[in-house]
């Protein structure tokens, strides 16, 4: 379970497009062999850790912690729930997807 401060940084990430909002196009999970921080909260992810690598359809990659990971789809999912939304509400929603 995250605590809010990675949650709001996480979402925070997605709505300046730090992190990609568009879904990846490949996820791949596993042990971490090399240590690095989580793209999500900032903070390391050891080695025998279990992490997760999204790559958008323009090869970038992302790595987060599996908590981490899932609260990203999570709020990228309700993101663009909220885009469609004001769409289907009449209204005109720009977001980069970049
Ligand atoms: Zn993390």
């Amino acid at each position: 379970m995250l605590d809010d401060e990675k949650r709001h940084l996480i979402r925070d990430k997605l709505l300046r497009g730090v992190l990609p909002l568009t879904p990846p196009h490949k996820v791949y999970g596993g042990k971490c062999s090399r240590h690095h921080p989580c793209d999500g909260c900032n903070e390391p992810i050891g080695v025998g850790e279990y992490e997760l690598e999204t790559v958008t359809a323009e090869k970038v990659s992302s790595f987060y912690h599996l908590a981490c990971g899932h609260y990203a789809a999570e709020t990228r999912g309700r993101l663009l729930a909220q885009h469609l939304h004001t769409v289907e509400q009449g209204g005109f929603s720009e977001q980069s997807f970049s």
